[in-house]
């Protein structure tokens, strides 16, 4: 069974496009990401599959349950981060901690804890004395505290610092261990690639590709910067480079390149090069263009 399945799922604010006819299926056990530049629909999606806003037409289940029908026994088995956190400014992390274990009997105090201390929540501060990432990791516990079968998080790196990122990452690959399933949006490809088994593309509204990384990076070339005034584009083109961009100025090329490495040393010894950087190619960089030059050609 899919854990998360939608049918053309639209939502259009007045006339307004907000998401136009998603179809995604999410199968369990998996970490999906769902990228796409600000304003694609990643929100709307992730708030219809939640019954916080109706769809204007489509439908979409989770568990194999209906999404506006059966929400409310959907939503026991959801963990939910919003993109945006809100809290009183009063109220001390132990206070939010503890009325969010008052809905689950099953968690302990001793669950409680761990959670708060693998996150590094400081206990006895108020929400208002809390920086954005700060409060976005009790937003993230509070999602965590009843083991949820399905975690749905919205942009959750949106203010963490890179080892906060890091932890958060660690602790959806952990409950991958455990079988439960990761829905998360972002609008960096390159943040998540490591992190999700596939990605759905968004833009404008629509899905524009589902990408299964493993395969995908597999794939990935070298993405070659050089600077030289010996070498002109027929030298690239002849080693079998594919070139992104030129300036006849400074004498640079960048271009991929997917042959041989030894084969491009040994060409590219031939000349004098002033200026050689050798990187892999870029997942979102090859993906983006390609949706981008795709859009231009309509
Ligand atoms: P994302 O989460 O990818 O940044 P959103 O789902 O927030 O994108 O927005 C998708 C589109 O829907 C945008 O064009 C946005 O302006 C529009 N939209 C979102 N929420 C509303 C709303 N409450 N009223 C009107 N338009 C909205």
């Amino acid at each position: 069974m899919n854990i998360i399945e939608t049918k053309n799922l639209t939502k259009t604010y007045n006339k307004n496009r907000g998401i136009d006819n998603i179809n995604i299926s999410v199968n369990e056990g998996e970490i999906y990401g769902f990228i796409g530049p600000n304003g694609a629909g990643k929100s709307t999606t992730i708030k219809t599959l939640l019954n916080f806003i109706y769809p204007t037409s489509g439908s979409g289940t989770i568990f194999g349950l209906d999404i506006v029908k059966d929400s409310s026994k959907i939503k026991e088995n959801i963990g939910y981060v919003p993109s945006e956190v809100k809290y009183y400014d009063s109220v001390k992390v132990k206070g939010i901690m503890k009325y969010a274990q008052s809905f689950y009997p099953n968690v302990s105090d001793e669950d409680l804890s761990k959670i708060c201390i693998d996150l590094e929540l400081d206990m006895e501060k108020k929400m208002g004395e809390l920086s954005l990432g700060n409060k976005k990791k009790v937003a993230i516990a509070q999602a965590l505290i009843q083991n949820p079968k399905l975690l749905i998080l919205d942009e959750p790196t949106n203010g963490l610092d890179p080892l906060m990122q890091k932890k958060l990452f660690n602790i959806l690959v952990e409950e991958k261990k455990k079988g439960n399933t990761v829905f998360l949006s972002s609008h960096n490809l390159n943040e998540v690639q490591n992190l999700c088994d596939r990605v759905a593309v968004i833009k404008e509204g629509k899905i524009v590709d589902v990408i299964e990384l493993e395969k995908a990076t597999k794939t990935l070339g070298l993405k070659i910067t050089l600077v030289s005034k010996d070498i002109n584009e027929e030298i690239i083109l002849n080693i079998g480079g594919k070139i992104l961009n030129k300036s006849k100025e400074n004498n640079s090329f960048i271009f991929l390149y997917y042959k041989d490495t030894n084969s491009l040393i040994k060409e590219l010894s031939k000349y004098n090069v002033e200026e050689l950087l050798i990187e892999k190619e870029n997942l979102e960089d090859t993906f983006l263009n390609y949706y981008e030059d795709k859009g231009d050609e309509k």
